[in-house]
């Protein structure tokens, strides 16, 4: 019996998108971690105070949660570092040949 383990690489620059869902209606949001939104630009954060589906507010901790993410993944971004990280997506289940 043969084990075998999947595994999917993905390169730095191949991963820019994130979705952050609302925890009151599952509306999913889009972010572009690369090409910042006008409201990212304008006030330093991607994710916006309401959700766009049913206008409740975000918890504070999501929005700081995702500002935290888009300073690690802009510090991974300069071209001394992007090229030597990737990112590993591992199946923990084994396949049986
Ligand atoms: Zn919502």
């Amino acid at each position: 019996m043969l084990s075998m383990h999947k595994q999917i690489v993905l390169s730095l620059a191949d991963i820019h998108h994130v979705s952050v869902g609302c925890p009151h209606c599952a509306t999913k949001v889009l972010l572009d971690l690369r090409k910042k939104s006008e409201h990212a630009e304008k006030y330093g954060t991607l994710l916006t105070n309401q959700c766009p589906g049913c206008r409740k507010s975000y918890d504070s901790a999501l929005g700081q949660a995702v500002t935290a993410l888009q300073q690690a993944y802009d510090s991974l971004c300069v071209e001394s570092v992007q090229p030597w990280i990737s990112f590993q997506v591992s199946s923990e289940d084994g396949i049986s040949a």
